[in-house]
């Protein structure tokens, strides 16, 4: 039995490993591909860390014994970086060692500013001995044009999105259309100089500026990945990958899943109409 609650369930595909991937091979069967999640961040105890590095082990084994088109995004929080760095590092090895037997991808989700430099530090270390790492980066951040940079020295394999945290002016732009405005200017560049950008956004505006960008360019369809999140737009997923470009669903799983479902509330007024809608349902 799902422990989600049915308010959540739009975004949470349950909260076992065993739903998730059978929601992975329905997606499969429409065209479209997956990166699994794991939910929980932030986690205080070693032990709990490796659990959960022993889950995206598990789950990558099971990625490749059914035959999914899935990859993981992971959290650094959730392997122990807020308790023991090392640590952290060792658990991802674990986990890139994994996918590397597969060739499978690992995207690192970014998390708020206070973690973003030592995710960049990790990725870089990783990027040197393993295939697998991706980056994320946010396009609100006014250090993303220069950490593209370092993502194309590294190994060049990254997903850019907006960013969901809330960040100060000091750190990020504040407003909508610039955010939009250096998403686009990132995306231009990365079509042309990634070996892999996966272009995750809900927002027609981006969509179909990349679309454009990715035809004048030529970009192979290696090279580039549309992605959106489990929830939202689900017939758009379709029509994307109809058209003939890659289309991934970032399909989180688990038991912890109110912070992630806060930052959706948070980001757009209509998902929280969506839950009161429901909440009030015969
Ligand atoms: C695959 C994926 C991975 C992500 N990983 C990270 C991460 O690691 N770190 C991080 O900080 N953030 C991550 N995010 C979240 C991201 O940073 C944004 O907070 C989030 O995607 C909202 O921005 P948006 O561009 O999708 O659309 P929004 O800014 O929410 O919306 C912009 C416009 O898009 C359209 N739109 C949006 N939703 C809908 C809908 N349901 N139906 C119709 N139109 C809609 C509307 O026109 C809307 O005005 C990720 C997002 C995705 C899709």
């Amino acid at each position: 039995m799902s422990g989600i609650p049915f308010y959540a369930k739009r975004w949470v595909s349950g909260a076992t490993m065993p739903e998730a991937l059978s929601q992975t091979a329905l997606l499969n069967s429409k065209k479209i591909s997956v990166t699994l999640d794991l939910l929980g961040e932030n986690i205080t105890s070693l032990e709990q860390a490796k659990a959960c590095t022993d889950e995206y082990v598990e789950m990558l084994k099971q990625i490749a014994e059914k035959k999914l088109s899935s990859h993981v995004s992971v959290k650094l929080t959730m392997l122990g970086l807020d308790v023991n760095e090392d640590v952290c590092f060792e658990n991802l090895k674990s986990i890139l060692q994994e996918a590397d037997t597969h060739g499978n991808r690992v995207a690192l989700d970014m998390e708020g500013t206070p973690y973003t430099e030592r995710t960049m530090r990790i990725y870089e270390a990783a990027a040197q001995q393993f295939k697998s790492p991706e980056i994320v980066l946010q396009a609100y951040l006014h250090r993303t044009a220069s950490d593209v940079e370092r993502v194309l020295k590294a190994n060049g394999r990254l997903r850019l999105c907006k960013g969901a945290y809330k960040e100060s002016a000091e750190h990020a732009l504040q407003k909508m259309p610039d955010i939009v405005s250096n998403y686009k200017t990132l995306a231009t560049k990365l079509l042309r100089e990634a070996n892999r950008v996966c272009l995750a956004s809900h927002d027609d505006s981006i969509i179909n500026y990349c679309k454009q960008e990715i035809k004048t360019a030529a970009v192979p369809k290696e090279r580039y990945e549309f992605q959106m999140l489990y929830g939202m737009r689900a017939k758009t997923w379709e029509a994307i990958a109809n058209e003939g470009h890659n289309m991934a669903v970032y399909l989180p799983y688990g038991e912890h899943w109110q912070a992630y479902y806060s930052r959706r509330l948070a980001e757009r007024k209509e998902n929280i109409f969506f839950v009161l809608k429901n909440l009030f349902r015969d």
